[in-house]
């Protein structure tokens, strides 16, 4: 055994959430000063600008860099998020909440939603929301934190944020560069690569300086300018299960206090989506060029505001799918320049997330061991899979008459995903394989939702007292409600104690 020849210059390429978010957790790296963080960003250029919705596991990432919450939804502008209404997804006028939490308590190795199901059959049990705590509460617009207590309710709360990821990005940048993280403002021109094997050797800026790296960061947004501009690595597209290709994104003022959830609402050509922070809201409609014109689809988002526009909508294009190798030779791409996926259940900060948090588990030496790049590559592939799949299910059981959803309802599916209803059809069954991202509740709730119903409950279910399983549903669904009512409101909760500033 040697020592690892370690590595001694990580350049991040991009100052978006990406590279901030990269910059800040590595910094712990630069400690004892053996490595050091330069992160290269273009003013002229600018950031993609939109990403305001999250999932739990962004709170691991910013306890990890010991940020206080308080202090964070204050200087984000953030709000509490407790899940996505989707809106007019299975047909008009239908709605229905993906939650974050469990439904229910299992028992005896039963699931909850089997005795759900059963009863639910039989006209004995409520809407499946009040056997969700954060459903509960998002429905009554309240919100306390959870109770690190497990023997109590409040241990079942859940949450995320809807933030400002322009504040984020700023946040971090503060946090990256009071740990040594330099920042260098330029706008990348040029990215010679090592004769000898074709490993990027350095990023040459547009007034000659130049940055020498031994392991690459590519965080330049959907150009991929390392990972595809240099390497050229190719890219998987996967238009043909999630078609829409262009999103307008305008903030407006806000109608109200903020809910603390999500909406996600189905529109002729995709679907619009509304995102309550402090100061604003966000909105966006996604969709498909082929079935309405950028005017069409413009007209349709500012019909659909609450409050008064605040700017002009800005397009964005994109070709949904990942690139073919996230990880290649001495360069990592995170974020847009990996792949993407519409933001339908606000998953693209979390795989910048999930990224880090494998390069950390994988961290090379100099010697670029390619075991490392198989691992994180065969990883990255799979958790962009799942998420994809997740995404495409929402689409599939729809009653809608647009073409575009015509054609979304007669799609083949990946055999992943054909597999995992089959499963759930023949008796309401769901695993999460491999340290899958969503777990059980979010694809009961999904498929719930689109009125993907299973042929029968599960047998084991029925061995149960079924008095004792109607009186475990009602004390339950009695013990949320009172729960959520003694929480404040949301909006009194953020005044109270994060207040933006
Ligand atoms: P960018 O923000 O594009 O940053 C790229 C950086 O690279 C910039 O700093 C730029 O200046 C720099 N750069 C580029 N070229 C050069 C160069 N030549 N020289 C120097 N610097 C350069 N995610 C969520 O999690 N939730 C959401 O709700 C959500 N909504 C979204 C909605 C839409 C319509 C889109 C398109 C994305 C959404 N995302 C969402 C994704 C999210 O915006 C991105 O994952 C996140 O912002 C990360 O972006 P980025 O840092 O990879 O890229």
């Amino acid at each position: 055994m040697r020592p690892p020849d370690t590595i001694r210059d990580i350049v991040i390429v991009g100052g978006g959430t990406a590279g901030w978010m990269a910059a800040a957790a590595l910094s712990r790296l630069s400690g004892n000063g053996v490595t050091r963080i330069t992160l290269v960003e273009s003013e002229e250029i600018g950031t993609v600008g939109v990403g305001e919705a999250t999932i739990p596991p962004i709170r691991a990432f910013n306890a990890l860099l010991g940020l206080d919450e308080d202090d964070f939804v204050a200087r984000t502008h953030a709000s509490f998020k407790l899940g996505i209404a989707f809106e007019g997804w299975t047909r008009p006028g239908h709605r229905y909440l993906h939650p974050f939490g469990s439904f229910g308590f299992d028992m005896e190795a039963v699931k909850f939603h089997q005795f759900w199901l059963k009863l639910s059959s039989q006209g004995l049990a409520g809407p499946l929301d009040d056997y969700n705590l954060c459903a509960v509460m998002a429905h009554k617009g309240r919100f306390a934190r959870p109770s690190a207590d497990p023997a109590s309710v409040l241990s079942q709360v859940t949450y995320a944020f809807h933030f400002d990821a322009a504040l984020y990005a700023a946040y971090l940048r503060r946090h990256a560069e009071a740990r040594g993280v330099r920042r260098v403002e330029g706008k990348v021109t040029g990215v010679p690569l090592r004769a000898e094997d074709g490993f990027i050797d350095a990023v040459i800026l547009a007034d000659g300086r130049r940055i020498d790296g031994d392991l690459f960061i590519d965080c330049s947004g959907f150009r991929g300018l390392l990972i595809e501009g240099a390497l050229h690595t190719g890219y998987e597209d996967w238009t043909h299960w999630l078609p829409c290709d262009r999103a307008l994104a305008v903030p407006s003022a806000n109608a109200g206090p903020p809910p603390p959830y999500t909406r996600a609402m189905a529109r002729e050509a995709g679907w619009q989506w509304r995102i309550p922070l402090q100061h604003r809201t966000g909105n966006g409609y996604v969709y498909c060029s082929r079935d309405i014109d950028d005017a069409r689809a413009a007209e349709t988002l500012l019909a659909n505001l609450e409050g008064p526009a605040l700017a002009d909508p800005r397009m964005l294009r994109f070709t949904t799918g990942r690139r073919r190798r996230m990880w290649n030779r001495n360069c990592v791409a995170l974020g847009l320049a990996s792949g993407f996926l519409e933001p339908l259940e606000s998953t693209s900060i979390h795989l910048v997330q999930a990224g880090i948090s494998k390069l950390l588990a994988l961290f090379p030496d100099r010697s670029f061991d390619p075991a490392h790049e198989a691992a994180y590559n065969r990883l990255s592939a799979m958790q962009f899979e799942q998420v994809r799949d997740f995404i495409i299910l929402h689409y599939l059981a729809n009653d809608r008459p647009e073409p575009f959803w015509r054609r979304a309802a007669a799609m083949v599916v990946p055999d992943s995903l054909a597999e995992k209803i089959a499963l759930f059809r023949a008796g309401g069954r769901l695993f999460r394989f491999e340290d899958e991202l969503f777990s059980e509740n979010s694809w009961i709730a999904v498929l719930l939702g689109q009125d993907i119903l299973p042929e029968r409950w599960d047998p084991v279910a029925d061995t149960i007292d079924p008095r004792l399983v109607r009186h475990n549903l009602d004390r339950l669904r009695s013990l949320f409600a009172r729960a959520a009512d003694a929480m404040p409101d949301h909006g009194s909760f953020i005044a109270r104690h994060c207040a933006a500033r």
